[in-house]
């Protein structure tokens, strides 16, 4: 482990708490050390108050901060001395804890302090450290886990046993502490946990936690549990979605809402989940109580979601009579699931939370694989996982996030999403809290939006293979598909029908028509699995009620295309899926429609362009924006009973009415 500290990048941070915010994010920037959120650092400044009076203060990470990315608004100042006043007390409930604790802060805006403040508020340091580095949670969660941390740090730290975060293990550590801390202390470790380390600077603590990690790293590599073998596994070699498409449907009625379903067959994931062992080792618990709240208890190990659901329940009975307070039964919904096809899995209410919790399972797999090196990797016992899982606070701040966006967990898709319409669809759906997968043949819609709940696919939509490639990517990525948008479609220039070339013609029908309904037949088994029933949206035209001379191919493809909607609403209908036609008209802030050709176009009719764009009965203008919002909203609740509609977005049309 190196340590990432520069002299010329630190000269820039002045002062102790700039100082605490350039090493906080050194620690958040190796992977190996913190993750999302966990980890914590603090520093002690005097400071006067208003009254002129010197005030002593812990700067400690405040909730909802990443190391990584944190500011000075990210720490929150606490009274030092009332803090150490807590500490004697013997015992505090957490609730009252964050009470205290946000009626300690010197700034009324800051955030809640970490669950861990009366910790730091007790160590005698000005720096302090915590980290729940890989290396040393492996050691740790092993048999002879205290004995080897003993073994490699000697005096260099002071060793606490298992509690779990919070005011008792605050009282614990004081008293260890008390006990045997002395002038070679550099560090603590709280087994089953993670790692502390102190300093008069910074740059001491952080390096510090550094060399320490290192020790750790450096017991692993001399007992060969370090470098990991490089994993072998048989890839699955045919298309996964349907049966992924069915599990996610499972985990979503589990978790009583649409959840995304993120797989990942890399093969270190498909090596761990084929192991002959996976079922001993990588059943046995949480590497940390960091991972717990997100990831749950264990892994669910295949596709036996009942089988799982049972095993819960018996969890849940076991430990809540031995609860302090009554507890009522989470979700049963695993968040982790390894299969020898599927790889890891991870399942959460946004792409982003699947990420997260791929991320720790990730180092998760790591912790477990180096522990087994070593002897065998051990938890916590269940007791300890289960207080962690119901943990009021952790699950007070998961309630907290708010009320869900509309389509949340949810997944679709847009067809031609390079730009105007189909690019405003995606932006209305991702605005709604859907994952979206944009699809074009346009290159460009591979990096439109950087976002974890974004996959942009270069798709030509008349090949029937290139379709299938893209549902299974879609369905690999987020699990599903319940949202389809099918909006690509060509609009060559006006040509009459005697000019009108077979092979234009052709053209036209194979991409707006033929094209729409191998979509179709492609996503429906799809669409037939969504949690909450699949709906699609199809963008003709005007044209479809109302055509116009000169584009007889255009009009025939949409028309064609509209009967189909209403064809695929009757066959459909069973199985919930929902069906609507938009037909905007006039739309110009798209590709097609440059100022050269509006302005022509304007002068042919005898207007000015904005007499022209607003050449309709409200006299308004429509824009790309207006007809995804209204995409949008037709997949919405306020549609829920409506299949095969066709709905004008033209701001009213005399040949229509
Ligand atoms: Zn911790």
């Amino acid at each position: 482990m190196q340590s990432l500290w520069n002299d010329q990048e630190a000269a820039q941070y002045q002062g102790d708490l700039q100082q605490r915010i350039y090493t906080s994010r050194l620690l958040g920037r190796d992977k190996t050390l913190v993750l999302h959120g966990g980890g914590n650092t603090s520093v002690k400044i005097t400071e006067p108050n208003i009254l002129g009076e010197d005030e002593q203060r812990l700067y400690v990470k405040g909730s909802g901060w990443d190391l990584e990315f944190i500011e000075a608004a990210g720490f929150s100042p606490v009274r030092l001395d009332y803090m150490l006043k807590l500490a004697k007390l013997s015992m505090l409930p957490d609730p009252q804890m964050v009470n205290e604790l946000v009626t300690h802060m010197t700034r009324a805006s800051a955030p809640t302090p970490s669950v861990e403040t009366i910790l730091h508020a007790l160590l005698p340091y000005k720096y302090v450290d915590h980290t729940h580095a890989d290396a040393v949670i492996a050691i740790t969660n092993t048999a002879k886990g205290e004995a080897r941390i003993r073994e490699i740090y000697g005096q260099e730290v002071v060793v606490i046993p298992y509690v779990m975060p919070g005011f008792d293990l605050a009282r614990l550590v004081a008293e260890i502490f008390a006990r045997e801390a002395n002038d070679k202390t550099q560090g603590m470790v709280l087994l089953n946990h993670g790692i502390f380390s102190f300093g008069e600077t910074a740059q001491e603590s952080y390096e510090r936690m550094i060399a320490l990690v290192s020790h750790a790293e450096a017991y692993l590599a001399a007992q060969n549990a370090w470098q990991l073998a490089a994993p072998k596994a048989a890839t699955p070699d045919r298309p996964l979605r349907s049966d992924i498409a069915a599990l996610r449907k499972s985990v979503s009625a589990m978790l009583g809402a649409p959840a995304i379903l993120a797989t990942d067959q890399t093969e270190k994931y498909l090596a761990f989940a084929q192991r002959p062992d996976a079922n001993v080792i990588a059943r046995q618990g949480p590497a940390t109580p960091d991972h717990v709240i997100r990831t749950k208890r264990i892994p669910m190990l295949g596709r036996n979601l009942e089988d799982y659901a049972t095993q819960y329940r018996a969890y849940f009975d076991a430990h809540a009579m031995l609860a302090k307070e009554p507890k009522t039964m989470l979700d049963p919904a695993p968040r982790v699931i390894l299969d020898a096809e599927f790889g890891l899995c991870t399942a959460g209410r946004s792409a982003k939370d699947a990420g997260i919790v791929a991320d720790i399972y990730d180092h998760t797999i790591d912790i477990i694989l180096r522990a087994t090196a070593l002897g065998g990797f051990q938890a916590l016992p269940a007791k300890d996982i289960f207080d962690v899982e119901y943990w009021d606070l952790e699950q007070a701040k998961l309630k907290k996030s708010g009320k869900p966006l509309a389509f949340a967990g949810e997944v679709a898709l847009v067809t031609g999403a390079a730009s105007g319409i189909g690019k405003a669809c995606v932006e209305s759906l991702l605005a709604r809290g859907a994952a979206v997968v944009g699809l074009d043949i346009n290159p460009a819609i591979a990096s439109l939006f950087k976002r974890d709940d974004y996959l942009g696919l270069r798709c030509d939509i008349s090949s029937d293979s290139e379709i299938q490639s893209a549902l299974e990517q879609t369905v690999r990525r987020f699990g599903g598909l319940d949202m389809l948008v099918l909006n690509a479609g060509i609009f060559p220039g006006g040509r009459r029908i005697d000019q009108l070339g077979s092979e234009e013609w052709r053209k036209v029908m194979s991409v707006n028509l033929d094209a729409n309904l191998s979509f179709m037949r492609e996503a429906h088994p799809l669409l037939k699995l969504a949690p909450r029933y699949g709906r699609v949206v199809v963008i003709g035209s005007k044209n479809v009620p109302a055509p116009g001379p000169g584009a007889a191919a255009y009009s025939a493809s949409k028309a064609a295309l509209n009967q189909l909607m209403r064809v695929a609403a009757l066959e459909w209908g069973a199985d919930g899926i929902r069906i609507n036609t938009l037909h905007p008209n006039a739309v110009f802030d798209t590709g097609i429609w440059t100022e050269e050709v509006l302005a022509a176009r304007a002068k042919h009719y005898g207007l000015t362009v904005d007499e022209y764009k607003r050449n309709n009965v409200l006299k308004t203008e429509v824009t790309s924006q207006d007809v995804a919002e209204l995409a949008a909203e037709l997949c919405g609740s306020l549609f829920a009973k409506t299949t095969a509609a066709q709905v004008p977005v033209d701001g009213g049309n005399d040949r229509v009415i």
